[in-house]
């Protein structure tokens, strides 16, 4: 998640959140596959069904944690910087757009299968609206077409390569989302365009050893 200011930026992973999100489809699909294979309502099958039961419970309670801490970040960063106009960036506006084309679908799905699903990024949202809120800060809404495109240097549309946003006009670089995330911010309110901008970096917490402890439990369980 990318939050910025004209010279400032703060950039949270999504890392531990991919990564519960990833575990658990992985987990569902496992139980799914052995549930198929059992005389439904046998005792192993219900076996099977509450494992399905707590592992869904536990990365949703997971997964709603992250997304406290992530958008406490964020509204803190907003609140540091004296933010009084927040704007927020709608995704859903993009999908209706590219629907059309197959080719164009097929590739957005893609990536959309690597991120988290929508539902996700709404309660993020509305916590991350919430939170700003309380603080006093007017929120904004908008559809962010082409934000990822738009060169703030030139005014053309350049691709960005990996993460890095390179205008190929000026040679000058910008962070992919720290970008992204100020061009939506122009959608609204003007915000000049500054070479320097101090990125910060946080990760919300890593939960790594937390799920390598949980998948053998987990593990254990089942067999
Ligand atoms: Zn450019």
């Amino acid at each position: 998640m990318a939050a910025a200011t004209e010279d400032k930026a703060l950039l949270v992973s999504g890392r531990a959140m991919r990564s519960i999100a990833q575990y658990r489809a992985k987990v569902l699909a496992d139980l799914n596959k052995k549930m198929s294979r059992c005389k439904q309502g046998s005792r192993q099958w219900k076996k099977y069904k509450q494992a399905r039961n707590r592992i869904r419970q536990k990365s949703k309670n997971q997964l709603e944690a992250l997304e406290h801490k992530t958008t406490k970040e964020i509204v803190s960063f907003l609140e540091e910087e004296r933010i009084t106009h927040f704007v927020i960036g709608n995704v859903s506006g993009i999908e209706k757009k590219t629907k059309k084309d197959p080719k164009k679908k097929r590739k957005h799905n893609k990536t959309r299968r690597q991120q988290l699903s929508l539902w996700n990024q709404g309660k993020i949202k509305q916590k991350l609206t919430y939170k700003a809120q309380q603080k006093g800060i007017k929120v904004e809404e908008t559809e962010e077409s082409y934000t990822s495109q738009s060169c703030p240097f030139c005014g053309g549309k350049h691709q960005a390569k990996g993460r890095r946003f390179i205008c190929s006009v000026h040679q000058t670089e910008i962070h992919r989302d720290v970008n992204g995330a100020q061009n939506i911010a122009r959608k609204k309110h003007p915000m000049a365009v500054k070479t320097l901008i101090s990125v910060v970096y946080k990760q919300p917490i890593w939960y790594k050893r937390f799920l390598s402890l949980e998948k053998k439990q987990e593990i254990q369980r089942i067999s």
